[in-house]
């Protein structure tokens, strides 16, 4: 699982970092509560971080495709729901 180092790097699952200014991360992070954006960072396997709804939820990157940042994980799990009564 790829995760946010501090609050400006991100490290990818395949191994690569990526490390912005704090305050780029911080802009990003205020313009995805409206429109997701996403980051580059410019490096030669350039990976993207995606922004939506004021946090990191994923990296693209150029092996690995989407990687899932450790903050997407918190989405609220799927009660089980009671299985059907088994009353015939
Ligand atoms: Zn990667």
């Amino acid at each position: 699982m790829a995760r946010e180092i501090l609050f400006s790097d991100f490290e990818c699952d395949c191994g690569h970092c990526s490390s912005f200014c704090e305050g780029t991360v911080k802009e990003c992070k205020e313009q995805s509560m409206k429109l997701p954006v996403s980051l580059g960072d410019s490096e030669k396997d350039e990976h993207f971080i995606v922004f939506r709804r004021g946090r990191a939820i994923e990296i693209e990157c150029p092996e690995l495709g989407s990687v899932p940042l450790d903050a997407a994980a918190e989405k609220p799990k799927h009660r089980t729901r009671r299985a059907k009564d088994p009353r015939v």
